[in-house]
This record gives structure tokens, C-alpha cells and sequence, in this order.
């Protein structure tokens, strides 16, 4: 029985990792902590961030940040603090630092850069976990996911897919879904027209058949989690398209130009907009 037992569980575990990213969902949820959990709360409106600690923070550990002329870098900072402050943070287990709100954040700035909007309203809380989660519902083990009003990381996993450019990068990722979750999924509570919402249109004529090409491929560029479904596939694009643009864009260049669209500024060219 007992072997029985640690084989079921081994299965489990297995079939929980194979899935570590969980789809968008558009149900409205605030987020209600379980009170076995501990957990520190920041409010974003009563966090008090000068812009040389975010410049500071930003510069050594946000490489896309680091490479923006200096204009830029202010435009994206003043965007950065008012998106903290429409923002909760819920960091779980025993440390918390500075870094974690400012970084996390900086993925939501770095995606939505070249669009009007970028405080990403749908989403009230921030969750962040400082490594892999059980999430519920089905369970599964997560790095990072998107579920009702929260986007919630393993800041382990985070924090390393900044330091390098490999094309993995669970922040984007979960950023990216959160832009589908806004624009694309709650057209009931955002219906007014929007450039991302239009702009999609572009990558959603070429995104199936590049993702069944990639299928055949031996050496994709995209991994099981991407082919498994298009929701995957696009949130796994934005993470090429940032940390391995000329790679996507000499592979699938129509992918890559419609991204380019969708999100108004090309990182292979090494300027942010188009
Ligand atoms: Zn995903």
C-alpha cells in the first residue's frame, strides 16, 4: 500500500510539473488570503519609493531597463510608480524586500511600453511567492499564473529569468496573459475599443499555423507548455520576442512583426518603438 502510495504521488508530481503555467481565467476573484498562510502586505499607495532606488533597483536587475536611453528610462519610471500605486502586494513566507514590488511591476511596464495604457486595472493584487506554489483547482505545482484579479510569481523564478536572456522569462509570460485577460477576455467590462485588442487581430491570423509548423520541428524554438495551446503559445512569444528577438524574427518573421504590432515596440532592433 505504502509503495502504491509514493508511486500515485510520484505520478501526481510528474503530471503537476509538466503544466507549471495555468491559463487565464476572466472570473472576477478578489484575492482572500488563507489565513494558515503568512504573508506581509504592501499597499502600493503607501509605499514610499524615491526614483533613484527604482532607477537604482531597475538598472542592476531589468536588463530592458538598463538599455533605454534616459528619457526613456524617466518615462518608464513615472509609469512604474503609478503603477505600484494602484497595486497590493501579498509576499508569502518570511522575507520581503524592496526589489520584489519594483521588479515584478517592471515586467507589467516593460510589456505594455509602447501602448497608451499600462496600469493593467482588471488586476488589484500581486501575489509572490518566493519559490514554486500549489495551486488549486485543478492542483498543480506553479511558477506563476493568472487567476481572477491576481497575477501571482515564484519570485525565485522570476528574479532568475532576468539575469539571462534564454527565452524563458515567467514574468512576461504571466504578463503577457494578463494583457489577454484585460483586452481580450473581459470585453463585458472593458468593451470600448483598444489598440492591443485591435492590434491582436494581426498576430491572431498567424499564430495557428506557426504554432503547428513548430510542432513538426525537432528543434523548436517553443516547449510543450507553448504547443499545448494558444493561450501558451502567445504568452511563450512575448517571452522570445524580448529575451530572443532576432532568433524569432529570423525563424517567424509575420509572427514577429505582428507582436511587434500588438505591442507597439521591436527589441530586435534595438529601439522600443516601431
Ligand atoms: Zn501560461
Amino acid at each position: 500500500m505504502g509503495t502504491f502510495l509514493a508511486i500515485l504521488c510520484f505520478a501526481l508530481v510528474i503530471v503537476l510539473i509538466q503544466n507549471p503555467h495555468n491559463q487565464k481565467e476572466t472570473e472576477q476573484n478578489n484575492y482572500t488570503p488563507d489565513s494558515q498562510i503568512k504573508y506581509h502586505l504592501y499597499k502600493g499607495k503607501e509605499f514610499s519609493f524615491n526614483k533613484e532606488e527604482l532607477h537604482f533597483v531597475c538598472t542592476k536587475y531589468n536588463p530592458y531597463y538598463a538599455a533605454l536611453k534616459q528619457t526613456n528610462q524617466d518615462f518608464f519610471l513615472n509609469r512604474l510608480e503609478d503603477f505600484i500605486k494602484q497595486k497590493d502586494y501579498y509576499i508569502v513566507g518570511g522575507d520581503a524586500y524592496r526589489e520584489m514590488p519594483i521588479l515584478i511591476s517592471a515586467a507589467a511596464i516593460q510589456i505594455s511600453f509602447g501602448l497608451r495604457e499600462y496600469l493593467c486595472p482588471y488586476f488589484s493584487n500581486i501575489i509572490i511567492h518566493p519559490q514554486e506554489y500549489i495551486g488549486y483547482d485543478p492542483l498543480r505545482i506553479l511558477i506563476g499564473n493568472v487567476q481572477g484579479d491576481s497575477i501571482t510569481l515564484s519570485w525565485k523564478h522570476f528574479f532568475e529569468d532576468y539575469q539571462k536572456a534564454d527565452g524563458k522569462n515567467v514574468g512576461l509570460h504571466e504578463m503577457a496573459h494578463a494583457l489577454q485577460v484585460q483586452y481580450l477576455f473581459n470585453t463585458h467590462r472593458y468593451n470600448r475599443r483598444n489598440e492591443f485588442r485591435t492590434d491582436f487581430e494581426f498576430y491572431d491570423k498567424i499564430d495557428d499555423d506557426v504554432l503547428h509548423s513548430e510542432k513538426l520541428k525537432t528543434d523548436s524554438l517553443f516547449d510543450s507548455n507553448a504547443l499545448s495551446d494558444p493561450n501558451e503559445f502567445w504568452a511563450t512569444s512575448v517571452e522570445l520576442f524580448f529575451e530572443r528577438p532576432q532568433e524569432l524574427s529570423i525563424r517567424h518573421p509575420r509572427l514577429y512583426k505582428s507582436i511587434v504590432l500588438v505591442l507597439n515596440q521591436d527589441p530586435s532592433e534595438g529601439g522600443l518603438f516601431k
